[in-house]
């Protein structure tokens, strides 16, 4: 097994031209140098190559490794795929380290732990950069030449070729990865990279505190504690800037689903649904489409073929963060150290309720479940035994698959006709009947309509049911406490659920005290309780949610992100003369899609056309704009491209009647709200 680091290097950079060859640190040693010095003293490296282009002005670089008596290839300037695949092929590389000219504080101890990594696990892709947890600068991917070889081979997208391990990142379930994680918190946010000349003046005040290479990243962080102001010079530079821009500026590119089919076939054999949640299953996804994710990263997610799609579902709303959040998944990783679930309860338990008590107008007191359904079915209970009353009033909406909540909706096959008759069906913003003598509870999903949630308490306070908000959905979303925050309409109870955590399973039920009491003896008490509603896991996971939606003002920047994405939506379907048939409504952190019927398309086809044609555009979207804090600019801007795409198809097929032809061999499902 040889394992080859191969140093890609060009003197052309439109920033900093010639920044390879500056000269660092005391003696002056060329950037080049210092790099190449790490790269050598890395266990388990066995030659180190430099790859350039055949340009003459890489001419120095040459000359410079000629002289140093290193191994220079040559190649091509922009597809460095191509380059590195060739270089690595020359030398026969087994596993072929990347490392970039511009990172001279490079940690060789670093890239011993990635080559050592991948020899462990024998991953076709190893690094400490997926997730991103190390100083921008300190980048190490290790792969094996075979993966190499297949990226070389099939991908054609410029993306691809000029970021050489794009394709390979993207493949995740054809080509496994693994990461080398760093120990310590919060250093994904430096930046040691060289590539503007403020970096150049961070780098080589740094450099000259620094014994010449190789660097040691704990060394950097020694000379940034006695001078913490060095990180003035080179802050607030946007990460992977162009790679962004250029992504977003891309042609649609063409899709395919062979692993996905196959997957279903497989699964669907031992798997009813093939799925775990209806929403996420081949009935809510006109066939075909993707039906099987490997990996997210902030808004951005990718299938089981290697295709990527903005994610506009955010797993039905629990990443309110997005995928990965490093904040987040550090807290889950220091709880991991300890253990997940307990034979007693947790500190973490009382700490996290006592924040929901603070953030949530209505919460006196807390108790955790796992699911939505969970803590709405508690609450539902709990209403019973507190008012003796046996009958449910839902005011339209969504909450949950046990018998009370589905009773009378669609799917309820299997709930016993005593339980479907406890159950009355208004829709929302329609009046209550005047008897509510044995009603217990309304329940509502409070998304909009201050008035009527207020009309709601006011009828409740009068005749005695309680007021629950079903806030699964509408908290840590409108805001951290809530619609209930939002609005200004305090319930009896409300269950929270979703986005409380980022994505780790977690819900609770809160209320005012002398309800909740009813939940602990002295008998008769309200039952309810399971084996992980202390799990620590999802309780770490949500309180570094709490903190870091608290820290950086997260409402505020979805609300605006949802605002903008809204407004140039609706400039676009206006654009497209589209705006009898789709329309956009609700509150802007989860704006909901409306279709109505054409003389030439029934709602079904409407939805299937537009699920069809956006998720073939890299959109993925069931039918509202899931918005999470993660989610940039250049990921609007691909929305808005699907958007466009898909809006001039559903215009063409309106005009010319062939909706069925444009919807051949794709199912059609019919739009339905469950999870
Ligand atoms: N209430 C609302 C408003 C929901 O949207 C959902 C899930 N979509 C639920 C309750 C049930 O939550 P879970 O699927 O986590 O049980």
């Amino acid at each position: 097994m040889t394992v080859t680091a191969v140093i890609i290097a060009r003197m052309g950079s439109t920033r900093l031209p010639g920044k390879v060859l500056m000269p660092l640190g005391r003696d002056g040693r060329p950037v080049l140098h210092w790099v190449y010095t790490a790269a050598r003293a890395a266990a388990g490296v066995d030659q180190v190559v430099v790859a350039t282009t055949g340009l003459v002005g890489d001419d120095p670089i040459r000359a410079w490794c000629a002289r140093h008596d290193i191994p220079c290839y040559q190649g091509s300037e922009n597809d460095v795929l191509d380059r590195v695949y060739c270089a690595a092929a020359e030398v026969e590389a087994d596993i072929v380290v990347r490392i970039t000219g511009d990172c001279p504080f490079i940690d060789p101890y670093v890239i011993g732990e990635v080559v050592r990594l991948q020899k462990e696990t024998g991953a076709d892709y190893v690094s400490n950069i997926d997730p991103r947890t190390w100083p921008d600068g300190l980048d190490v991917e290790a792969f094996t030449f075979d993966s190499l070889a297949f990226a070389h081979e099939v991908a054609t997208r410029p993306i691809d070729r000029e970021c050489v391990t794009t394709f390979i990142q993207r493949n995740r379930s054809r080509l496994p990865a693994a990461a080398v994680v760093c120990p310590i918190p919060g250093l994904h946010k430096e930046r040691w990279v060289l590539d503007t000349k403020n970096d150049y003046r961070f780098c080589s005040a740094i450099a000259n505190e620094l014994h010449g290479p190789p660097a040691r990243y704990l060394d950097i962080l020694a000379v940034l504690d006695r001078k913490p102001e060095l990180r003035k010079i080179n802050r607030h530079h946007p990460m992977n800037e162009r790679y962004y821009e250029a992504i977003a500026n891309e042609p649609i590119i063409p899709r395919s689903y062979e692993r996905s089919q196959a997957q279903f076939e497989r699964a669907h054999k031992v798997i009813p649904l093939a799925a775990q949640t209806f929403s996420k299953s081949f009935v809510q996804f006109p066939q075909p489409s993707p039906l099987f994710l490997s990996h997210g990263q902030g808004g951005v997610c990718w299938d089981i073929d290697g295709n990527e799609f903005v994610d506009l579902v955010s797993a039905l709303l629990p990443n309110i963060l997005g995928y990965r959040d490093a904040d987040v998944d550090r807290a889950v990783r220091t709880q991991l150290a300890s253990g997940a679930s307990f034979s007693l309860s947790t500190e973490l338990e009382a700490q996290l309720a006592e924040k929901l008590t603070r953030l949530i107008p209505c919460a006196e007191m807390v108790r955790f479940g796992k699911n939505g359904s969970d803590v709405t079915t508690a609450a539902i209970r709990l209403a019973r035994a507190y008012t003796g009353r046996d009958r449910v009033l839902i005011c339209g909406g969504y909450h949950g698959w046990h018998d009370w909540s589905i009773a009378g909706a669609f799917r309820d096959l299997g709930v016993p006709t005593a339980v479907k008759e406890l159950t009355a069906r208004l829709d929302f913003s329609q009046c209550p009947p005047d008897d509510l003598s044995n009603v217990a509870a309304i329940i509502v999903e409070p998304e909009g309509n201050p008035q009527y949630l207020q009309y709601l308490r006011n009828v409740c306070d009068k005749e005695g049911p309680l007021l629950i908000f079903d806030e699964v959905i509408t908290g840590f979303r409108f805001a951290l406490g809530g619609a209930q925050e939002y609005y200004g309409v305090t319930p009896d109870l409300a269950c929270f659920g979703k986005a409380m955590a980022n994505g780790m399973p977690l819900s609770a039920l809160v209320g005012r005290a002398d309800i909740m009491r009813k939940l602990e003896p002295p008998n008769p008490c309200v039952f309810f309780s399971g084996t992980f509603g202390g799990e620590t896991l999802s309780l770490a996971a949500s309180i570094a949610t709490i903190a870091k939606m608290e820290r950086e003002n997260v409402i505020d920047k979805i609300w605006e992100t949802g605002e903008t994405l809204r407004s140039d939506v609706t400039d676009l379907i206006r654009a497209h003369g589209l705006g009898d048939v789709i329309g956009l409504y609700g509150q802007a952190p989860l704006k909901r899609i409306s279709m109505k019927a054409h003389e030439n398309a029934t709602v079904d086809q409407l939805w299937a056309l537009f699920r069809k044609e956006m998720i073939a555009s890299g959109t993925l979207i069931i039918g509202s704009h899931n918005i999470c804090y993660a989610h940039t600019q250049g990921d609007i801007k691909r929305v808005l491209k699907s958007y466009d795409h898909t809006l001039a198809i559903m215009r063409e097929a309106l005009d010319h009647d062939n909706i069925a032809r444009r919807l051949e061999g794709a199912t059609i499902a019919p739009m339905v709200r469950a999870s």
